[in-house]
């Protein structure tokens, strides 16, 4: 067993055989907190013994998702490490040798049965209503037999020689005590005809040999445990702990699938989620702190994660309380973060550059938003991408949002009318607030008093707006109201004052002007 003192040494160890998932990412998350908790070391082990399905796209696909969650590994691949190489395709004379070792102690033996001799005992164990094993005759060939098939050349695997009686047990952190009689554990093979290990000889291995002081993993290998438990006794290695995570379940109650939607954290990369989020998220799929909080920091879960508080019973994947949980992320990142992440999106789906350029005149609005400095006249952009007119007017954009903006992949389209003139028009709202017989003669009247105003900036906009609204007699709504449709598209928007401003003159008059020729 794991002494006290002993470092906590934890790993994750995917199968490169399809796209890191919601679970692979949770079990990789607990693993990393459980290492960051303890002040223990994260390996990352990639369990490549399946050629015929690993890919070297999923591969980096998995490496390219741990990344983008922050989940970083001090060893594995990439980065090294003592127990290397931590691809296991790599690391197949270490099985060889084990499994020799265990064949020369009587522990694991040739088998030289074919297939369809295996498959026939499957049957007649299926037909009898016996746990399915092996029953053929290479159990019991003795040494210069198996020797003689051997120097022919038969195919052959390597069978572990599984007690036939009596019970194997072993402790869960999480599950508590299991035990399984020895009699329903098949003679499970550790070497394929191939040459290649099976997963549950190779895990062991290299988790022994890795020095791996606890193995969490998902539910789905608790039935392998017994079988690496006797790996374990039978190679004379120190057993680690081990902590089974419970099943994530879609919301209808079965196990979580693409059929529950998307599954793959590469869909949640791509759809410009939170990695931060995503990881509080994540966290909560079968851990919780207390019954009430739910939003963590990175640091909040590493101070407060414990494999004491993993849940037995199986996590709900609820895709709302994920959006939930990114707004709720978004809302407390400062401007300058927020601008950064939106920038860069805007940058890549062709919205900035814009189709218009707006010059903000007044220095005075600049600097409402705190962080933000204006930039001076005539001279150059300062500190790139952050010290550019667009930067800035995108962070006052983002500014009179608020708390708007719930998903980052939304707002594009919530932008869109500040950067292009193809944006999208509520009918109702055009028909409701543009389509009136009073309405052309107002918005002309309102781009003229813009026409004459020098300085665009938030207070003189709205004077300019009231003012010629009681010159008109009528309220201010009925200004504000086809204004906002005019220059929005819609009946909500942010503050439209704001609006104006970051739309600037030009594009202001026109917008205002095509409204009024509408009808
Ligand atoms: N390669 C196995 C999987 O992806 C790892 C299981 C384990 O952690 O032992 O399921």
């Amino acid at each position: 067993m794991v002494s006290g003192k002993q470092t906590v040494r934890v790993r994750f160890a995917p199968s490169p055989t399809g796209h890191l998932h919601v679970g692979g990412a949770r079990t990789a998350l607990y693993n990393h907190l459980y290492a960051r908790k303890t002040g223990g070391v994260f390996v990352l082990r990639v369990e490549d013994t399946d050629a015929a399905r690993s890919t070297l796209e999923s591969y980096e696909g998995i490496l390219r998702g741990m990344r983008w969650l922050g989940l970083d590994w001090d060893e594995g691949p990439g980065v090294g490490g003592d127990c290397g190489p931590y691809v296991q395709s790599a690391r197949s004379v270490l099985y060889h040798s084990e499994a020799q070792r265990l064949t020369d102690e009587g522990k694991a033996y040739f088998c030289f049965c074919t297939a369809g001799e295996i498959e026939l005992m499957k049957l007649e164990a299926q037909e009898r209503k016996l746990p399915i094993r092996y029953t053929g005759p290479c159990r019991n060939l003795d040494a210069s037999a198996a020797g003689e098939k051997l120097a022919r050349g038969l195919p052959h695997v390597i069978r572990f020689r599984m007690p036939r009686q009596g019970q194997i047990r072993f402790r869960d952190i999480i599950r508590g005590e299991f035990s399984f009689s020895n009699e329903e554990l098949d003679d499970f093979v550790l070497i394929k005809s191939d040459g290649k290990p099976t997963y549950n000889f190779a895990v062991v291995v290299d988790d022994a040999h890795m020095k791996i002081t606890h193995v969490i993993r998902g539910d789905d290998h608790i039935s392998n445990t017994p079988r690496q438990v006797h790996l374990y006794l039978a190679l004379g290695y120190q057993l680690p702990k081990f902590a089974h995570l419970p099943m994530i379940l879609g919301k209808d109650g079965t196990r979580l699938s693409k059929r529950h939607g998307a599954t793959a954290i590469d869909f949640y990369r791509e759809k410009h989620y939170l990695p931060d989020a995503m990881v509080n998220y994540l966290a909560l799929l079968g851990w919780s702190y207390d019954d009430r909080r739910e939003l963590f920091s990175r640091k909040a879960l590493v101070q407060h994660f414990s494999l004491g508080k993993v849940s037995r019973k199986p996590a709900m994947f609820d895709m709302d309380k994920m959006e939930y949980i990114n707004a709720e992320h978004f809302k407390q990142l400062d401007l300058m973060k927020k601008t950064r992440l939106v920038h860069d999106m805007l940058g890549k789906q062709g919205l900035i550059p814009p189709d218009f350029e707006v010059d903000l005149t007044r220095p005075v609005d600049l600097k409402l938003v705190p962080g933000i400095e204006p930039v001076t006249e005539g001279a150059p952009p300062s500190g790139g991408m952050i010290g550019s007119r667009e930067f800035q007017r995108l962070a006052l954009i983002i500014n009179a949002m608020g708390n708007r903006i719930k998903l980052l992949k939304d707002v594009p389209d919530m932008v869109r009318y500040f950067y292009k003139d193809d944006f999208r028009r509520n009918e109702t709202a055009v028909k409701m607030h543009l389509m009136r017989p009073e309405v052309p003669a107002r918005m002309s009247a309102l781009a003229g008093a813009y026409e004459k105003q020098q300085f665009f900036d938030r207070e003189s906009v709205e004077n300019t707006l009231r003012d010629l609204a009681d010159g008109m007699d009528i309220e201010a709504g009925e200004l504000i109201h086809p204004c906002r449709v005019a220059l929005t598209g819609d009946r909500v928007s942010p503050d439209i004052f704001w609006v104006i401003v970051l739309l600037g003159k030009a594009k202001t008059i026109e917008r205002l002007r095509s409204a009024a020729s509408l009808n």
